[in-house]
């Protein structure tokens, strides 16, 4: 199973994916990923079986392409999102930021 980045499509394995996951926004339930390769910086959404790609409108986050990763599970946390895939698990914390 490799994860392709949508900006210079190369593709990654699952650890070497995930492991380029930072900043897990809980409201807007997203995390922001950075390309190992080209830099590209994007936010998805990491739902049950699939990665969610799309843009903010409106406060909202609206899914647009859907990539299958089969067997992709994900649990959130107050100040973290747990990602498993087989017997892997990778966590991405949320980057705290003081109130405007
Ligand atoms: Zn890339």
């Amino acid at each position: 199973m490799l994860i392709p980045c949508l900006a210079c499509e190369s593709r990654f394995g699952p650890d070497e994916y995930f492991r380029a996951c930072s900043d897990y926004n809980r409201g807007m339930d997203l995390v922001s990923w950075t390309c190992p390769r080209c830099g590209n910086r994007d936010d998805l959404r990491v739902l049950p079986g699939e990665l969610g790609f799309g843009y903010p409108h409106r406060g909202r986050f609206d899914v647009h392409a859907r990539v299958r990763v089969p067997g992709l599970r994900r649990h959130r946390g107050d100040l973290r999102l747990d990602i498993s895939l087989d017997r892997a698990s990778w966590h991405v914390h949320t980057r705290l930021r003081q109130p405007a």
